[in-house]
């Protein structure tokens, strides 16, 4: 296992001593929410197996998690409140909910928890020292342990006091969820049937280009959509009209497609568009002729012959790794390409290709279509899994791993 990062030996949870004790468990509840009421679960469904078997085991169970950005600040509308009684629900258990994660109210909470039970600590960003890695918070938050798990795949590439600061102080190993998706991506990366492709799309070029760079030396086939595609367009000298650009990218980018093409690798980029001449939800979108866009219109999503190439190529693939939508896919009138892609990559997993999904809002799309059941493996961390695609050892492993 973890043969992404060879030189980390991470003790997992069956090897950890946990019974009766206290266990500080870091999990992935950066949950959607509307009106005080968690909308969807996944999340936190996650996490029970490891859960379940901390309470079998009679541990005492503090859970540290965060929520979307406040920023350092108390925000309620970012409290981790509502996720207590989701849990308990599922867990048919109570979820005692502590106001801090640190400090006397956080105290009182651990102090009062009896064997076999489960506490669930305010959201850590609501202290600014969480993101900043500071020691003497990660020293606070080690003291509600005597063990450390990390279930928070979605977090793990983030070096951050719950993540890397709290290994210092307590002997830690990887949850089931963790254990799960590093086993999963280990396979795909190290040992992928072939051919292998991968589909890359969503807003920020630059955010992207390091794991796209990599990729050309693992993949057999790359696929180019979403937003990031005219970067890569422009710097081809395709006109892209008034689409999402990242000028100061496009020469990398451009270094990209000349790597793949010296290495033979199937690389495409959108053969035509969905265009608008304004982002809005009632717009109607128009077709292009061709991969150019006109003046004064905008790329929001790829179109029907662009969703024909992609769908051909993962037809064809033995192994398939999806990340980030193919267009503005939270307005409906765009979001045919990103679904269009879901759908091929459920069909050619039920062929018996190998398929990930990773990053929340390919998993939505793939949810939204109904689809989730059809992939092989859906990753709860889009970033960590790209991470570990661009063969980078994640603060949150190497700081289990001493
Ligand atoms: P990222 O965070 O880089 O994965 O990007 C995700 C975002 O990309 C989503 O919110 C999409 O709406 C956005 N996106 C996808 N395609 C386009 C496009 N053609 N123009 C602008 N934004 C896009």
């Amino acid at each position: 296992m973890t043969a992404v990062n060879p030189a980390l030996k991470l003790k997992r949870l069956q090897d950890l001593d946990v019974k009766g004790r206290r266990v500080l468990a870091r999990v992935d509840y950066n949950v959607p929410m509307k009106d005080g009421k968690v909308t969807d679960d996944t999340r936190i469904r996650e996490t029970l197996k490891t859960l379940e078997y901390l309470l079998a085991q009679n541990a005492k169970v503090v859970l540290i998690a965060h929520l979307g950005r406040p920023k350092g600040k108390s925000e309620p509308k970012y409290s981790l409140a509502p996720v207590a009684p989701a849990l308990a629900k599922l867990l048919k258990k109570p979820v005692t909910f502590a106001p801090d994660c640190v400090g006397p109210e956080a105290d009182k909470v651990v102090a009062a928890l009896q064997p076999g039970s489960v506490a669930l600590l305010e959201n850590l960003r609501f202290h600014a020292e969480e993101e900043k890695n500071d020691p003497a918070f990660a020293a606070a938050l080690a003291r509600h342990g005597d063990v450390f798990v990390q279930d928070a795949f979605g977090a793990i590439h983030r070096a951050h006091a719950s993540t890397a600061g709290v290994c210092k102080h307590l002997p830690g190993g990887i949850g089931f969820l963790v254990q799960k998706e590093l086993e999963f991506l280990d396979r795909v990366i190290n040992n992928p049937t072939r051919p292998f492709l991968a589909i890359i799309g969503g807003a920020k070029v630059s955010d992207k280009l390091g794991v796209l760079d990599k990729l050309l030396d693992k993949v057999d086939g790359l696929l180019v959509g979403g937003g990031m595609a005219y970067t890569f367009l422009k710097g081809q000298n395709v006109s892209i009209g008034k689409s999402l650009l990242e000028a100061d990218q496009a020469d990398a980018a451009q270094a990209i497609v000349q790597k793949a093409y010296a290495k033979k690798i199937g690389f495409l980029l959108p053969a035509d568009h969905l265009v608008v001449a304004e982002i809005k939800p009632d717009a109607k979108p128009v077709v292009t002729q061709s991969m150019a866009v006109p003046q004064d219109m905008i790329g929001v999503d790829i179109g029907p012959h662009t969703i024909e190439l992609f769908t051909e190529e993962i037809k064809k693939s033995k192994t398939i790794f999806w990340n980030g939508p193919m267009g503005i896919f939270e307005t409906d009138a765009f979001a045919g390409g990103t679904t269009a892609i879901a759908k091929a990559i459920a069909a050619a997993t039920k062929k018996g290709a190998v398929s990930i999904v990773g990053g929340g809002d390919s998993l939505a799309a793939v949810g939204k279509a109904g689809l989730k059941d059809q992939i092989s493996h859906c990753s709860t961390g889009g970033g960590a899994s790209l991470e570990l695609l661009e063969g980078k050892v994640l603060p949150g492993l190497a700081a289990l791993a001493g």
